[in-house]
């Protein structure tokens, strides 16, 4: 027998399929509201004019493909983190950040994991809200954590459960890590308003656990870098020291270069660097060094004023396009005559919206309206267009009423 015989089929990835089945689809006008990856108002992949400028840029500069060090491109990895936190942040300014370039956002959580495994002294459990992003499970299993949740999403609301989600914040044990995503929760497009952010901060405090937020949407909710970053920056305000996953996927459009960032928040410089020669020996074995085109040109854009000013007017674009297809999308509903309630469409954030339309009702989206989305009722905003939204709202219409 072969040596792989027992290995079992395991189920396909759930975003993926729906991909598979919307290819498979002759519609002439079918919908993938599936992948969480922006479309132009034409449907069409985009790559952000700041970027093709940049990546120019690089290629002119004909710099060799020698490796990177370990925690990758240094001028990446600093401009990064002045982004995330603020260049005028003590933590900046006092040098007690330790930061490594990573693959990406999933890269990120996932050395993120690992550290946490290997060096927090506390309890080695992660609580993740319920929902998250469906990878979060997988990454901290993968590195050694348990992975327990709390409560953050109410569907009769279909807003924040946000008493429940601070009950659960201070009766987890003492010293628990709680992951966060900093802005543009997925899959719910929910936030918690900046004060509702204040008393998370506090039962975080009171708890004395230790916050890990994951920040994959900067500037993709609100178009506003530093607004989007507000929940980071105010526990750092309030004292706290966590640590930080970053992604420039969605918001310089760079999915497939993999670029991103893990941080942590030291007491000191002394400490950041006992801590950044740790974070080296954990990389080392696990890809030795990360890739260095995409850095470099998220480097560019980080570090060049003009071109700076240029990305974050392509970011803020992005984002209000999001914005006006929501408001599209409900409006074309309410004038199809539906009798919901369909205003958390508007109120929901970032690149998904939580419909609150059922697994069923999603099953006949695809069957019979040929519109793609996953079961859970999240549908990709970035993926509706001008050209498109009716016919969504008419779909949408027809299943729920
Ligand atoms: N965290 C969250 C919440 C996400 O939505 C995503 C992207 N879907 C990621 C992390 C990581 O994505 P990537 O590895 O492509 O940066």
């Amino acid at each position: 027998a072969s040596v792989w015989a027992k290995v079992p089929q395991g189920p396909p990835d759930a975003i993926l399929g729906i991909t598979e089945a919307y290819k498979a689809d002759s519609h002439p006008e079918k919908i993938n509201l599936g992948v969480g990856a922006y479309r132009d108002d034409k449907g069409k992949p985009y790559v952000l004019p700041s970027v093709r400028s940049a990546e120019k840029k690089v290629v002119d500069a004909a710099l060799n493909k020698e490796y990177a060090g370990i925690t990758g491109v240094p001028e990446f990895t600093k401009a990064a983190a002045r982004l995330a936190y603020g260049s005028d942040s003590p933590v900046i300014q006092e040098d007690r950040v330790a930061v490594t370039q990573s693959i990406s956002g999933t890269g990120a959580l996932r050395i993120g994991g690992a550290f946490l495994e290997r060096f927090y002294p506390g309890g080695k459990t992660i609580y993740i809200p319920t929902p998250s992003w469906a990878n979060h499970n997988a990454v901290f299993k993968d590195s050694g954590l348990r992975v327990e949740k709390y409560r953050y999403y109410n569907k009769d609301t279909i807003g924040l459960d946000f008493e429940g989600m601070v009950e659960d914040i201070k009766n987890m044990p003492k010293g628990s890590i709680v992951l966060l995503h900093a802005c543009a929760h997925n899959p719910t497009g929910v936030d918690p308003t900046e004060d509702q952010w204040r008393s998370i901060s506090d039962a975080v405090k009171e708890g004395g656990h230790y916050p890990f937020f994951d920040m994959a949407y900067q500037g993709f909710a609100s178009g506003d870098t530093a607004k989007d970053a507000f929940a980071l920056r105010h526990f750092i305000s309030e004292g706290h020291r966590p640590c930080l996953a970053q992604s420039f996927a969605k918001n310089m459009g760079l999915y497939g270069e993999r670029v991103g960032a893990f941080s942590i928040v030291c007491e000191s410089t002394e400490e950041k660097k006992r801590i950044d020669s740790q974070i080296k020996i954990l990389v080392r074995p696990l890809y030795s060094n990360p890739p260095v085109h995409g850095a470099r040109i998220a480097s560019e854009i980080l570090n060049d004023s003009a071109l700076n000013q240029q990305w974050l007017g392509e970011v803020k674009g992005m984002a209000d396009r999001i914005i006006k297809m929501r408001a599209l999308l409900k409006e074309n509903l309410e004038k199809l005559g539906s009798k919901h309630d369909w205003s958390h469409i508007t109120s929901q954030i970032g690149m998904f919206a939580y419909t609150g339309l059922t697994a069923e009702q999603m099953d006949k989206l695809a069957k019979e309206y040929s519109v793609y989305a996953t079961k859970d009722g999240r549908i990709s905003v970035a993926g509706i267009t001008s050209d498109n939204v009716r016919r969504l709202a008419e779909a949408i219409y027809k299943v729920k009423g």
